[in-house]
Order: C-alpha cells, then structure tokens, then sequence
C-alpha cells in the first residue's frame, strides 16, 4: 500500500467525481491525507473523511495565499475553489476572492474531527508579492503571523504541521528555529513539495521535518537537483505525495483514466504516486516494494494513523 500525504480530492476540480476517484484510490491500496487550504476546503476535506471508514484523513489550515493580507490581488483557481463573484465587465472568468484572516476557533473547532491528522498548509509564499519595500515587509510580517498562529493550534493539539514555502525558505527557517529553540516548542512535521538547496533540506532535517516529495521531481528548476537532494534526503524521513490536481507525473499521461483537464493540465489524482515512489526507489537504489513499506512507515509515524 501507499500513503499519498498530502492531496486536494477536496478541491473543486473532484467537484462531480470526488467519490469515484476516492474508490478507485482504496481499490489501488492508496490512502490519502486531503490538504485544506481555507476554511471552505478544509471543511469539505473533514466532510470528505469522515464519509469513509478508512484509508481517507483530512488536514485543516490557512494557504499563505488566501491569507488576507490586503497587499495582493487575490485570485481564485477554478480547480481549487468554485467561482464566487464574477468580475464586472470582465470577459475571462477571472475571479477575485476575500481573503481570510486565520480563525482560530473555528479551525480548532473543525479539527475536532477524529479524522484530521494535521494542521496545513501553512507557511509563506511569497510568488506574488507587492512591489515596495514597506509593503513587502508588512505582507511577510502578515503571513508570519498566520503561520504563528497554526502552529499555537498545532501545539495546542499536538498535531503535526504540513508547510508549504515558496520562495522563502529563509524566513520559514527563522520561524521555525525560534520555535524551536527559543520557545522550545515541541513542532513535527512536513516541507511539502520541497524545492530548495540541500542546505536547506539540511536544515529541515536537523530540525527533524520529514520531507514531501511529488510531481514536480520531474521538472526542470534552475540550481535544483532533485536526485540529489532525495539521495540527501534519509529513508525514514521521506514522504510521498501528488498535490492532486496539480503536478500530474509525465509517466502517467500515457495511462490516464480519465482525461479530464483542470486549468489547463491534465488532471493528477491520488492513484499516481506510486510513480513518485518508483521514481525514489529508482534514486536510492531500492526495489518498490521497499519504498512503499518505508514510506507508509514514514506517513503512519508522522500522521499518528
Ligand atoms: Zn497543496
């Protein structure tokens, strides 16, 4: 079996098939951890779990970019959120949704549920950014203050945390240390989809993250070595995980199901990591048998499932 850590069957582009792609993901032996992003995807994601018995956990928290900052447009992607208001006079569906600030209660309130084995995603992402100096460094204050603010929840549960950083290792890295070290906060958790130096995945790793690895391993990215940083990367700290709908494996393509299109790309779903995990096993020299063992280990350790 597999553990596909960290997907998104809660987002709007499972919106008519969620239930199918769900079945056709325990009939594959994949379970799967489905990831909120605001306070409507979290709750569809515990509403989603809490319909099957097993083998379907939910993570409840606030994106950094649906984080209302007022600094940064907001817009929605179709495959994650429905359309809500239609920009007037607007001639493509471009959407601009409110965004939130984190509330504590009603978080803490949704991960109540058996089902929630996490706290996420949160962190920083700082891809769209404003441009001044002053707004720039209000903007990272806000998100520094929504991730601070989860992860009070997560100690407070005793969950583990997943993050999401774009473009801002250097901060999450501050964050954490001080966490840490400081105020010796006990935090677990996972750099989902990391890309970054092995001087940070160095980093993540002594401070005892697991790391999140999926689709985009078969990507090209300026200054990042993704064989090397799996061959940096210690089994028993390895996760694997499709970021469904996004980050679709290539090798997939071929035998796709369902040729859906979601914003453009060919739908990914939970069924496909086992070609994250072929493609690690590849790296390290393991069969896939053993892969998967390892990394449900990793999951259920992680996870507490
Ligand atoms: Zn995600």
């Amino acid at each position: 079996m597999l553990i596909d850590t960290h997907a998104h069957v809660n987002f709007n582009a499972y919106k008519s098939d969620a239930d199918e792609v769900i079945r056709r993901s325990l009939n594959d032996e994949v379970w799967m951890i489905n990831v909120g992003t605001s306070y409507r995807t979290s709750k569809k994601a515990v509403e989603i779990a809490e319909k099957y018995e097993k083998g379907i956990y939910a993570a409840v928290g606030l994106h950094p970019i649906h984080l209302d900052t007022g600094l940064v447009k907001i817009k929605n992607d179709p495959a994650e959120l429905p359309s809500a208001t239609h920009e007037a006079g607007a001639e493509e569906i471009i959407i601009r949704a409110r965004g939130e600030s984190f509330a504590y209660d009603k978080y803490r309130e949704l991960a109540k549920s058996k089902k929630v084995v996490a706290i996420g995603e949160t962190g920083f992402d700082y891809y769209y950014r404003p441009k001044t100096k002053r707004k720039l460094e209000i903007f990272k204050e806000k998100q520094r203050l929504g991730l601070c603010q989860q992860l009070n929840l997560a100690k407070e549960l005793n969950l583990p945390v997943i993050f999401h950083c774009r473009m801002a290792h250097q901060d999450l890295i501050e964050v954490l240390n001080l966490q840490l070290t400081t105020y010796n906060l006990q935090l677990k958790g996972v750099m989902h989809c990391f890309v970054g130096s092995l001087e940070q995945l160095q980093r993540y790793l002594e401070m005892g993250f697991y790391i999140g690895f999926d689709g985009i391993i078969f990507k090209k990215i300026e200054g990042i070595d993704f064989e090397e940083i799996i061959k940096n990367t210690p089994l028993d700290k390895i996760l694997i995980e499709t970021d469904c709908p996004y980050l679709t494996p290539p090798i997939s393509v071929n035998q796709h199901l369902n040729q859906q299109e979601s914003a453009g790309m060919l739908r990914n779903e939970p069924i496909f990591v086992k070609y994250i995990a072929e493609r690690i096993a590849k790296i390290k020299g393991l069969n896939f048998e053993e892969i998967a063992k390892i990394t449900t280990e990793n999951a259920k350790r992680l996870f507490n499932i």
